[in-house]
């Protein structure tokens, strides 16, 4: 008798969804292969502690290969998957084609511009290594370049630094780059005056950090306040041109620095999949998380959209896309044994954000609360979700020389 191979699941993208969805049929009779463009998982929640020089780019990456070394039903393979034929079921990539019996799409997502092109060409975003490391090098460079101006009027250009998003990426990354700042490039850069630095943080709506309570939104505001960033709320902008920022209502502000956190939108391949997209670019799914018309397609993460109770869509978390891969997993073992998938539910765990040294801002089982006590929730937290036992240790260890020693190792400029 022939032995029928066992299903095949294709998963795409080894970020958080992809990584929960295979880790989940570790044990399952199946064959697995994942896919991703890059050879590593990466810990986007930390990228912003790379642009501002407290951890290097190995801390919060992994290779993938290394995470799944002792999964014997896996293969993984790196590519970028250009194409997808849903009646033929198989994908494109590296010019070869690959056959799936289910798929899980987990592609996640890049930074929306929104069509303003001049901050596209002129700012940095936070989304990659690269980004990040391009983001490190640019602030340290305009210390370097700061400390030789004479003309105090590009000194200060030099040394103001807008972040354009209120969100919990923006929000980190100006208390965190306001830390760095007063309490490590000060002794760097000790013939600096302090007054010349400014740290602008600009937010389109009239509070910060979203849909948090506004008690934290608040308490992030007044956190921030007191680590010296200025905060322009109900304030748009409409174009850099890479020495200054266009306010909506045409103010001007010189300034060499741009870190765009305020914008996300689907990854580029949902767009090229010829499937109904609804907010952001996200893909459409059934609340068993399949691509309409097509079962054995799933789609989880910030590439897909999917409405909690309330007619809102679920927010680009990776919680979200980890919990997606739970049900997902549950959907396909149902469907190999002949059962109707079950639907999706997500179960809010609540929000953090931490705003540097010793403050953050927590919503932990309807309880909100803010500084030292939500700082060691985030800290603990934080290490525990990175991958692989080193990370952790490496991490833990850098934070806590930089807390003790008031210090910040990687303040290195590798590229110009
Ligand atoms: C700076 C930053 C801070 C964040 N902070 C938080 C936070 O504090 N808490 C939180 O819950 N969430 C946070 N998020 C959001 C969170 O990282 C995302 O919601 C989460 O990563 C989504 O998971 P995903 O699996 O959908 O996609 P991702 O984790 O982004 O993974 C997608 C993977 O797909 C790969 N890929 C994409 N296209 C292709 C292709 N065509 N072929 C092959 N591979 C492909 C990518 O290389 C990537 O590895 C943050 C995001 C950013 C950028």
């Amino acid at each position: 008798m022939i032995k029928k191979a066992p299903p095949h699941i294709l998963i795409i993208g080894a970020g958080f969804g992809g990584l929960e969805t295979a880790r989940r049929l570790a044990k399952a009779p199946l064959q697995i292969t994942l896919i991703d463009k890059r050879n590593y998982h990466l810990f986007q929640p930390l990228l912003y502690q790379i642009a501002i020089a407290g951890l290097t780019p190995s801390q919060i990456a992994y290779p993938v290969r290394s995470i799944f070394r002792n999964q014997k039903n896996l293969t993984f393979q790196q590519g970028e998957v250009e194409q997808i034929n849903f009646e033929k079921r198989y994908v494109k990539m590296n010019g070869s084609l690959i056959a799936y019996d289910y798929l899980v799409i987990a592609s996640g997502g890049q930074t929306n511009y929104f069509g303003l092109d001049s901050i596209q060409e002129n700012s940095h975003e936070l989304k990659n290594i690269e980004s990040a490391v391009a983001a490190r090098n640019h602030l340290l460079s305009m210390f370097e370049l700061a400390s030789r101006e004479a003309d105090p009027e590009k000194r200060r250009a030099m040394l103001t630094f807008v972040i354009v998003g209120g969100g919990p990426t923006g929000v980190e990354t100006a208390g965190a780059l306001a830390e760095l700042i007063r309490l490590v490039l000060s002794r760097d850069y000790s013939q600096l005056d302090l007054r010349d630095v400014q740290v602008l943080l600009l937010e389109a709506t009239d509070h910060l950090m979203g849909n948090y309570p506004a008690e934290l939104s608040n308490a992030t505001f007044e956190l921030l306040r007191r680590k010296n960033v200025e905060i322009l709320l109900s304030t748009r902008l409409a174009g850099y041109d890479g020495s200054r920022i266009t306010l909506g209502d045409g103010t001007q502000i010189p300034a060499r620095t741009l870190i765009w956190t305020a914008g996300v939108k689907a990854s580029e391949l949902a767009d090229k999949l010829g499937v109904d997209q609804a907010g952001l670019g996200r893909i459409k799914v059934e609340e068993t998380l399949q691509l309409p018309g097509h079962p054995e397609v799933y789609i989880i993460g910030d590439s897909a959209y999917f409405e909690d109770g309330h007619g809102q869509p679920l927010p680009m978390l990776a919680t979200v896309a980890q919990q997606e891969a739970a049900t997902t997993v549950k959907n396909i073992q149902r469907s190999i044994q002949g059962l109707a998938p079950i639907s999706f539910r997500y179960k809010d765990p609540g929000l953090l954000a931490t705003i540097g040294r010793n403050a953050a801002v927590a919503r932990i089982a309807g309880l909100s609360f803010s500084g030292f006590p939500a700082w060691v929730i985030w800290v603990v937290l934080h290490i525990y979700r990175l991958i692989g036992f080193r990370n952790r240790l490496l991490v833990l260890i850098n934070w806590a020389w930089d807390y003790v020693f008031y210090d910040s190792q990687v303040r290195l400029i590798t590229a110009e």
